[in-house]
């Protein structure tokens, strides 16, 4: 019987997550990464949505967001802010 030795180092390391995006100002396409983006997660569907800041033009970009991409970003460390005010 032959013993194997496996090499299981430290060196399991977080992979940076980016996800793509694009600007509606300037219609530049980038990738940001989780810390870019911001989460915000509201009482209903049209409360929420996920912004950025345009790595290009610097404008304030805010885009719905479904349920597939809320699970997407909170997944890949998005910061996510529960919005609770019912307007
Ligand atoms: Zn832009």
């Amino acid at each position: 019987m032959r013993e194997m030795s496996v090499m299981h180092g430290m060196t399991a390391a977080i992979a940076p997550v980016f996800f793509k995006a694009s600007c509606p100002d300037c219609r530049a396409r980038f990738e940001l990464s989780a810390g870019a983006l911001r989460l915000a997660i509201g009482a209903s569907r049209r409360t929420t949505f996920y912004s950025f800041t345009c790595p290009e033009c610097g404008s304030a970009v805010r885009k719905p967001a479904g349920e597939r991409i809320v699970e997407l970003l909170t997944g890949g460390g998005v910061r996510t802010l529960r919005l609770h005010s019912t307007v």
